[in-house]
């Protein structure tokens, strides 16, 4: 007897399943709500679903995109009313066919073609799966299913613990791909699937240093450093002659690389994969604007002018993979030695090992000087944890500093019992006149500075709490912070990470303390740094 092939899954059950997920806050049933789903599935809905479902249409690692503005959707809106008698109910795979047949279009009749299919598309959708379907369009799918959650509620579908189907996440770099190979394969067939060449893996991260001792510390009272170039991540994948780049966000970029495919061409091996930054640089060499370098890797036409006109320097920093071996479980160390007899010296990024906070100030210095961000602190031994940000890796970059208004002030515990020593920080809503808090500092002042300050913020309170004033805002300070991060935490929405005054700022009043703008601003150009952004790679 041959197995027969069950029947399509309708939509319409995708589309129940988002509601659930929706109106239910719990983790563990969204969990449950997902293994279930998932298990009921034929092998070939596992991955597009579980794309739908998270909202992101196709792999992390796919480059396609939908190409579909507000107006062609308009449109193909208005075009459904009269497609709507007696159509063909939907299946998962009917809306994963036609959302890549959306993304397929090209030529001079593409929008009409996308226009058309999105029109039947939604014709034959019922008013929930609209719904879903538009969510899908616009990336807006907020049913509280982040890819941890799903990466949960896979393991539960095919009964294997979390942690094997995170790291295959890391490796696969394809939410859909790691269910479906979970459920039909299990974990021994996750297990299989390592690091691939030619394939993106998901780059292991970096966390801030909040200082040189904890760096030294942490590392073992010896560290590398290297300089943290200010440019775009890549790994270059090399097996004989085929040659493949992804970026950081795990798009396929060789295309736009040529200069960098020869270097990787001509390296003497036969298969590696070596990770670097490449930076933009002017013909005299120096480093280009970071805008300049997503220009590059956006290009897809006109290549050899792009190449012309903006140069790309490469800088390696690491090497995972060299002939045959798989280097992910040997210290950086080695790795290191191994990346130093692949590459000639003159590419690789700059580095030292360091012993001491003045050894890593006086690298720092210099780095700042030859116009990069920082440095890069690496643990000797550390492997590397592909995906993960962890202490084995720390930036080191000089902090911004803002002018904020202290708005309230907590009591002290233990040495600062008895101060106001616990200060909310705020910047200035222009829009609205209202201050908005960004972060909390008791860091920075000394012990004669917090005895003033009580006595100054106390005369300014316009309300006591349980935990101490409220106050009006007029003590502004400058305040030294390494990240601005999205924050749930406050309704400003933003969070400042290790925030610590550096002077009271008497010389300014509440009208200089910086705006809420300009932090958003800040937070932007941050984002567009780190290729995190939304239109980034
Ligand atoms: P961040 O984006 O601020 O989390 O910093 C980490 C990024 O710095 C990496 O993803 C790389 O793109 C970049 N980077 C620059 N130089 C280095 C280096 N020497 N080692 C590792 N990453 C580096």
């Amino acid at each position: 007897m041959t197995p027969t092939t069950p029947d399509e899954t309708p939509f319409a059950r995708l589309s129940d399943l988002t509601r659930k997920l929706e109106a239910t806050p719990k983790r563990l049933e969204k969990r449950a709500l997902l293994a279930e789903f998932l298990r009921s599935l034929r092998r070939d809905e596992v991955a597009p679903a579980v794309h739908l479902i998270v909202g992101r249409i196709f792999a992390e690692s796919d480059a396609r995109t939908l190409n579909v503005g507000w107006a062609t959707l308009k449109k193909a809106m208005a075009g459904t009313k009269q497609a709507t008698l007696n159509p063909e109910p939907l299946t998962i795979l009917d809306v994963s066919r036609a959302f890549a047949q959306v993304a397929e279009a090209h030529g001079p009749e593409s929008t009409k073609v996308r226009r058309r299919i999105l029109e039947s598309l939604l014709g034959r959708a019922s008013e929930d799966e609209r719904d879903v379907l538009l969510k899908n369009v616009f990336g807006e799918m907020r049913i509280g299913v982040n890819d941890g959650v799903m990466l949960e509620g896979i393991a539960d579908a095919a009964g294997i613990p979390t942690d094997t189907v995170r790291t295959a996440h890391m490796f696969l770099g394809d939410l859909g791909l790691v269910a479906e190979i979970a459920r039909f394969e299990g974990a021994d067939g996750l297990r299989s699937r390592g690091l691939r060449l030619l394939a993106p893996m998901k780059p292991m991260l970096a966390e801030m240093s909040e200082d040189l001792g904890e760096v030294l510390k942490e590392h073992g009272g010896v560290t590398a450093i290297e300089y943290k170039l200010d440019g775009a991540r890549i790994q270059i994948h090399r097996r004989g002659e085929a040659v493949r780049i992804f970026s950081r966000r795990l798009s396929d970029v060789t295309n736009s690389l040529p200069e960098i495919v020869a270097i990787a061409r001509s390296l003497p091996a036969t298969e590696f994969l070596l990770e670097g930054e490449v930076v933009a640089i002017e013909h005299a060499g120096k480093p280009l604007p970071f805008q300049d370098l997503m220009r590059r890797f956006r290009r897809v036409h006109g290549i050899a002018a792009a190449a012309e006109e903006i140069p790309l320097r490469l800088y390696p920093f690491d090497l995972l993979h060299l002939d045959g071996r798989t280097l992910i479980d040997e210290p950086y160390r080695v790795r290191w030695e191994l990346l130093e007899r692949l590459v000639p010296s003159q590419y690789l990024t700059a580095r030292r090992i360091a012993r001491s906070k003045e050894e890593i100030e006086s690298f720092l210095k210099e780095a700042l000087e030859a116009g990069h961000e920082g440095l890069m602190a690496k643990h000797l031994e550390s492997t590397y944890s592909v995906g993960k940000r962890g202490k084995k890796w720390f930036k080191i970059k000089p902090a911004d500093h803002l002018d904020l208004a202290i708005v309230a002030a907590e009591w002290g515990s233990g040495r600062r019992e008895g101060w106001l020593s616990n200060y909310w920080l705020a910047v200035r809503d222009e829009t609205t006149g209202t201050f908005q808090m960004i972060g909390k500092t008791f860091k920075g002042l000394t012990d004669a500075e917090f005895e003033t300050m009580t006595e100054r913020l106390r005369k300014l309170a316009t309300s006591e709490e349980r935990w101490g004033f409220h106050v009006r805002p007029e003590v502004v300070v400058e305040v030294a912070h390494n990240e601005i991060q999205r924050s749930p935490h406050y309704p400003s929405g933003f969070a400042l990470r290790f925030a610590r005054i550096v002077r009271i700022r008497d010389d300014k009043g509440p009208q200089d303390v910086d705006t809420y703008a300009r932090l958003k601003e800040l937070y932007a150009k941050q984002f567009e740094r780190k290729g995190r952004g939304p239109e980034e790679l």
